[in-house]
Parts: structure tokens; sequence; C-alpha cells
């Protein structure tokens, strides 16, 4: 072997220290050649757009990747408090539009781009979108990491890498038709794997607890199956800030043991395949919104991120701090997205117990000190439970563990109310019964600082109802956190258009200070200005037209009312009340009650859960009712109505921007929050919605006269349960009556007898949890201020503007900020190289 002398007097070179990259255009589009033809391979021969896409994804992540670096080091530099999001779902949406905004880089891509005579829409469209969630709660996640990086705060996401995400829905025949989204086909250019960080995960086997001399439990856990977890990194950009945080994703593969009985009975290849079980746990995303189904994967899901997450901080702990746990309350927080990763209870004290050593008083003083829990809903069917035979299968020292602080937490409760029997029944963790269960939502309480719900009405209710025990024993935990979203993806990437008309005004502070919006104020009357306002919105209703004739084949007329609701398909939505309506409209056209008429272009979109065969069926209703609208030649452009196919984060970013009409129309108590009402709002939507979810706040900042309220609120909600009589409202209620009339009669499914029945039977049932038809006067009262106000385009243009200038509250800067005063409490710190 020869060996180059390695000359001493050379100062070592650093293979980390480079110089920063730089960002003209021409340096840009040489880095783009070179990925294009050195990376990628490529050659005259292959102009894909898909190449071309991957080398700018490479050009741009060079420069997040040292912004990444200098942020590390800021963070570590300053050695301050950690949060750690803790969510089994993100639900991205693209990155690259994204990217180039919070780089401040659009310009110069544009630039570099236009030498090679390349289209940026083009490109874009090339990225599939990072489905890692079913709706609001993951798309929460996903603005909340961009606003903690926006705030420059030490925030680290921990998810699952889902093979495959949210399933892509195609309507055929007018009905769901669901197909598996396998996003990384193409592979994604922005992950970075880093095997470095890998974790074991353990699962079955059996628990060997035993207690020592000085009464500490010890516990083994014995005889498992190990599965590894490995990291892939995606960069989360602060806005034009020099900050770049760490959304980190854990695939799950199998470890490299092999079962030598089989191998050396020369089951090879048996061997081998069994490993395939280890990757099956992180392969799909379970596509229940707002409902459980109590499938074992799915605990495994929730256990692998949780063991994996709290492993790798507890190894980067150990690896600047040595083993001393005293201070890991102080510098660390936990937020857990619902109570999907709840599981990260027992399992800190595990590893603080049996891999720590650490007394149990000592682990339970960590553990509740860093725990913080937000609850996402009130229904019930949400509420996880997990049967206690099957922890005990899967997780039998998780289960151990759980018992033991259960067994504290009602010797506290019964301290606390001698003798209050039922107390402790309806408190305890374990729900007894002929199969007893886990309550999920009562281990991540119990084993939290912190509580809150996602709005005022929400928070409250939660302490009112469901957590009242836990209320009472424990005020101080409860808080309120309401909801947000994020302007730069919502509005400044969204909305090019209305984005330079209003930083054209009050300049562009407004993208991470939203409550600056409110400088528009005073603009709102003003004629000019109303008549700018109407054109950006009138180009985006365009623009949103021509992807409903591309992807609904409906033509829609951009001078008509754009009326949308695109969200999950759910019962407590109300999907139903809206269709209602629609069949009212059409049956005022059909009887020639069509005075002063407002045409209206009415869009619904969103998936429906494949197993829940309500929503599937109002999703086929949709599509045959628009089928006999859409056709009817005495309806014309009157009336148009729509069904978007699968909707999601790039479909909401051309919608938002063109509608008109924002349709919250959920039952009052049932809809925790809502995100997609506070979209459409800065877009310059108006709202037509309940009392319900931060719909409240909505109006409260926008002001009643700028908001069309209906319908019952939470309390008549509830007090109306018991003597709900829907035969005596219709019977009352000709419009009422005359649109459930047609609906029976088959005119909208005159080839498919029946298939409306249920529906039908729902929405005329005296137990209808939903109290549709309760509602319907109301909403159609409601409506019809919305389709006079429409007409009065001044007046809707005033109210347009005012809902976008009043909407600064519902920015995530806020909400994270809130998150921050009162839960987090770390310490904004600039990347070392801000820009
Ligand atoms: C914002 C958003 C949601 C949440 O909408 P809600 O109306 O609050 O239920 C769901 N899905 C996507 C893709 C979104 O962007």
């Amino acid at each position: 072997m020869h060996h180059r002398t390695h000359d001493r007097s050379l100062p070592h070179a650093s293979l980390t220290e480079v110089p920063p990259l730089s960002n003209d255009p021409q340096t840009l589009a040489q880095d783009l050649q070179g990925y294009y033809t050195h990376h990628l391979g490529r050659d005259r021969n292959c102009r894909t757009t898909h190449y071309i896409y991957k080398a700018l994804v490479l050009t741009l992540r060079d420069r997040l990747m040292e912004r990444w670096k200098n942020t590390r080091y800021a963070y570590q530099d300053n050695n301050g408090r950690r949060a750690y999001y803790m969510s089994l779902e993100y639900l991205m949406g693209r990155a690259l539009g994204n990217a180039l905004l919070n780089l401040g880089l659009e310009e110069e891509i544009d630039q570099a781009l236009s030498m090679f005579s390349l289209d940026m829409e083009e490109l874009e469209a090339c990225e599939s979108d990072a489905g890692l969630g079913n709706g609001g709660l993951g798309r929460l996640a996903a603005c909340f990491l961009d606003s903690c990086a926006t705030l420059q705060l030490p925030v680290c996401g921990y998810g699952i890498r889902y093979r495959y995400g949210m399933f892509r829905q195609h309507i055929r025949n007018g009905e769901q038709v669901e197909e598996p989204d396998h996003w990384l086909r193409d592979g994604y250019p922005w992950e970075i794997e880093r095997p470095e960080y890998a974790q074991r995960i353990r699962f079955g086997g059996r628990s060997e607890v035993k207690r020592e001399a000085d009464g500490r439990l010890s516990g083994r856990w014995v005889e498992t199956h190990d599965v590894l977890a490995i990291p892939y990194d995606v960069p989360i950009p602060g806005f034009r800030n020099g900050t770049v945080n760490t959304l980190r994703l854990w695939s799950a593969a199998a470890t490299d043991e092999f079962d030598l009985g089989e191998f050396n009975s020369g089951a090879y290849p048996e061997s081998v395949s069994a490993k395939n079980d280890a990757e099956k746990i992180t392969m799909v995303l379970y596509p229940n919104d707002a409902s459980e189904n109590g499938k074992e994967l799915r605990l495994r899901q929730q256990y692998f991120l949780a063991s994996a997450s709290l492993q790798d901080v507890l190894q980067q702990w150990v690896g600047i701090e040595g083993i001393d746990m005293d201070r890991f309350a102080e510098k660390n927080v936990f937020q857990l997205n619902d109570t999907h990763p709840a599981i990260c209870v027992p399992e800190l004290m595990r590893l603080l117990l049996d891999e720590h050593c650490l007394s149990w008083d000592e682990a339970w003083e960590i553990t509740s000190n860093t725990m913080a829990y937000t609850n996402h809903t009130l229904l019930p069917e949400a509420l996880e439970k997990w049967p206690v035979r099957m922890f005990q299968r899967l997780l039998p020292r998780l289960l151990d563990i759980i018992y033991e602080i259960n067994a504290r937490f009602l010797a506290e409760v019964s301290s606390r109310w001698p003798g209050d029997r039922d107390r402790i029944r309806r408190m305890s963790i374990i729900e007894e019964g002929p199969e007893p269960m886990v309550r999920m939502a009562f281990l991540a309480i119990v084993g939290s600082f912190s509580v809150n719900g996602v709005a005022a009405l929400h928070s409250r209710l939660l302490q009112r109802g469901m957590f009242k025990d836990f209320f009472e024993m424990w005020p101080q935990k409860f808080n309120n956190k309401t909801n947000g979203v994020t302007p730069r993806r919502w509005v400044a990437a969204a909305n090019p258009m209305l984005t330079e008309l209003i930083s054209e005004q009050i300049g562009d502070g407004w993208i991470d200070d939203l409550s600056q919006l409110r400088k528009l104020i005073p603009l709102a009357g003003d004629k000019d200005f109303q008549q700018r306002w109407l054109t950006v919105k009138r180009d985006n209703k365009v623009r949103l037209a021509d992807l409903v004739r591309q992807r609904c084949e409906v033509h829609f007329d951009p001078d008509a009312l754009f009326d949308v609701q695109v969200k999950r398909i759910h019962e407590y939505k109300r999907q139903l009340l809206n269709v209602l309506h629609v069949i009212h409209l059409y049956d005022r056209i059909k009887r020639g009650d069509i005075q002063n008429w407002t045409p209206r272009c009415v869009l619904i979109g969103g998936k429906a859960a494949p197993g829940y065969a309500m929503a599937k069926r109002i999703v086929k209703l949709v599509n045959n009712v628009a089928h006999v609208v859409n056709n009817d030649p005495a309806v014309g452009d009157l009336l148009k109505v729509a069904f978007f196919p699968n909707y999601g984060v790039s479909a909401m970013e051309v919608i938002c921007p063109g509608t008109d009409l924002s349709e919250q129309i959920s039952t009052a108590g049932k809809e925790a929050s809502g995100t997609g009402n506070m979209k459409f709002m800065m877009n310059g939507a108006l709202t037509i919605g309940t009392l319900d979810g931060a719909n409240i706040e909505i109006r409260e900042e926008v002001g009643e006269e700028n908001f069309f309220l209906f319908g019952l609120n939470a309390e008549e909600v509830a007090g109306m349960r018991e003597n709900y009589d829907p035969a005596a409202i219709i019977a009352a209620d000709e419009n009422l009556a005359r649109v459930l009339q047609l609906l029976e009669s088959g005119h909208f499914n005159q080839f498919e007898p029946g298939i409306f029945d249920p529906i039908l039977r729902a929405l005329t049932s005296r137990n209808d949890p939903w109290l549709t038809v309760a509602d319907f006067a109301d909403y159609l009262k409601a409506q019809r201020a919305v389709s006079q106000a429409y007409r009065d385009q001044e007046k809707w243009a005033k109210m347009s503007i005012l809902n976008t200038a009043c909407s600064g509250r519902f920015s995530t800067d806020r909400t994270i900020s809130e998150y921050n005063d009162e839960i987090w409490k770390l310490r904004p710190t600039p990347s070392l190289s801000a820009k």
C-alpha cells in the first residue's frame, strides 16, 4: 500500500467550515446545471421536467443546509430550553414554493430559470404533496413548525415517515375510490437520512418487575422483538431569518439480527423475509379523521414514534450533560398533538426508571413536568382507548407503568374526595368492563403539566364537560390556545396578487406580524382600493375556475358568487346542510322563483374515511345533485355545483384565494376550532357559519355585521337533544318539506333506487346528533342575506377587505407565541448567520 505522507506543517482543513454559498442568479444557474448534469446524470437526450425540479431542489437545499447547521450551532451555544412537537401527522403539502419564499430567493431563482427558459409553475407541479396527515390536526402541526422557525424558537418536530400518505381520492360514477399515495416513489429530495441516529424499539416479550430493598420498582423487559427506527430529517426554514429547524421523521427497519434457528435449518429466505414485518409499522397513515378504529398496528405506530423520539432526546441529553437527569425537566418540554403520542408519558417513565435507574418519584417529577397535552376534539368516538389485553401483549412493561401511575393517581383522588367511589371510577385511567381499556386522554392529563383546547369555546367545553373532574382537581393545568394558520403559505405564497396589493399599501411587515393587516381598515371604504381588491379576487376566481374545469369538468363563471366548503367529509361538519340548500336553490329555479337572483357556483370537496359509509354516501349525493343541476338547461348559469376530487394542501392553495363565501356550518359545540375558516378569512372570503370553534372568535374580530351567522348555539344544541322533533320542523317549513320530497322522490338517483335512504333516515331521525334539520330555516335566511350582500359589490368588497384586515389574530405566529409564553418558555435564538 502506498501512503501519501501527511504534511504536518499545514493547518488541518475543516470538512464542515465552508464559505457561504452565493445566491446570485449566475451561481444558482451553475449549481442547477451541475446537479442536473453531474449529480443526476442527465444529458441532452433526457430533458424530463422532474429531474430539473430535483436539480432545483438540491440547489436550494444547499442554501438551507448551511442555515440548518448554523441554527444547530446557535441552539447548542445557547444551551437553552427546547421543545419537541410530538405528532403522528404532518400535512406538509409541497415544500418548493415555501422554501423559495422563506429563503427570499424568488427573484434570483426566477432569473436563473429564465436563462434556461424554464417555468417555475411547471417545476413546482412535479413535487407530490407530503400528505402525512388527515386534515386540520396534521395541517396545524405543519403551520406550527413554520411559525416556530419564523420566531426562531428551538423546536423540533417528531413524526412518522409513512411510505404511503393520505390516500388519493378519485370519483367514479359519483363515488369515492381510494388509491394508495406512493408519494416517495420518485424520491423526496428535501429529506436527509441520518442512520447514525437510529434507535432500537422493543415490542412484545414480557416484563419482569421487582421491588428493590429501597422500595424502588425495577423492571426488565425481556424476550422482545425489536425494530429499528431510522430518522429522516426535513428542513423547516423560517421566514427570511437564517433559521432552519428540523422535522425528524422516523422510518421502521429490521434489525440486523437473524432467527438463527430458522437460518440453521436452511430456511434462509424465510428468516430474511420475516424482517418485512418490521417495515409494516411505518407503511401507511391511518385515514381516520376524528375517529379511532383500535387497530393494533396503530398502537405500534404510536409507541414507535414515542419511543424513538424520547430515546433520541435522552441520547442527546447524555451526550451533552452526561447521565445526571436533574435539570432535564428544566431544559425540555414535549407538546403532545392530541392523545396519539400520549404513550410518551409511560415511555419516558420506563426510560428513566429502567435505563437511567431513577426512583419512581424522581422519574415522575421529570415526566409530569415535561409533558403538555393538546386536546383536539369533543367527539366521544375520537377518544382513544386501547384494550388492556392488547397493551399486555404488545407493550407489557408499559402496562406495568400505567397501572402504577393509575394507582398513585387514584390514591390522590381518594384522599381529596374520601369515599367518592363514583368519582374514582369515572377518573380511572383504566376503564373497567368486560374488556378493560386504557383511556389515553386521562393518561395524558395525569402525566402533563398543561392541558389545552384549541379555541375559546372548545377549551371551555372541555373544562365543563369531558374533563370536568380533572378540571376540579387541577384547574391550573387547563388553558386555551386558539389555533391559527401560517400567513406565509396561506397568503404570501398562495395569493401573490393579494400580497402585492397589500404590501403596496402597508409595506410587507405584515407577513411576519399579521396584526399589521389592521392598517387596511381605513382603506375598506376607499372606492379605488375596493376596485383593485375586487380585480385581484376576480383573477383568483378565474384561476380557481380553470382548476374546477380541469378537475371537475364543470364551468364556473367568475362573476358568480363562489360558495365553497372544503374539509374532511363528516356528519358533524354538515356538508348535508349545504346540499339541502343547493337543492332548495334548484327547487326555486324550477319553480321560477328567480327574481333578484344571485348566480352561485357551489364547490364541495373533501375525503371520506374509507370505512365511514355515511360520509361516502354524502360524497355520492353531492356528485349526483351536481350532475342533475349542471345538466338541466333551465338552470343554466344561475347555479353550478361541483365536487372537487382529492382535496389537499396544494388544492387549497388555489381554492382559498378564489373563494367569496366560506362555509363553516358544523353543529355548534362539535368543531373544536377549524382552521380552514382562518385561511379563507385571510384571503378575503366572508364566512357563513355557526357559533362553533374559532368561528366565534373570527366573528368577534371582524364584527357581527361582516359575518353571516345562523343556527343554534352550543347550549341550545345541548338543550334540544331530548325533545328534538324533526318531523314537526319539516311539517312547518314548506321549503324544507319540498327539498326532502325531491330527495325522497329519487330525483337525484333515478337509476339507483334507495341509495339515499340512509341519508334521509339520518336527517329525519329524532336521534340525529347533528340537528341538521333544526338549523335549516335559519341557514336559508343567512344564505339569502349572502346573496343580497353579493349583489352590492361595493358593500361586498368592503366586508371582504375587513375580513382580511381583521384576520391578524389567526396567524400561528400568535398561537405559537402563546404556547411559548405560557407553556414552553423558550428563548428565541437567532441563527449564527442571520441574514
Ligand atoms: C386547513 C385544512 C384542513 C382543515 O380544514 P377545516 O375546515 O378546519 O376542517 C383540512 N385539510 C386541508 C388540506 C387543509 O389545508
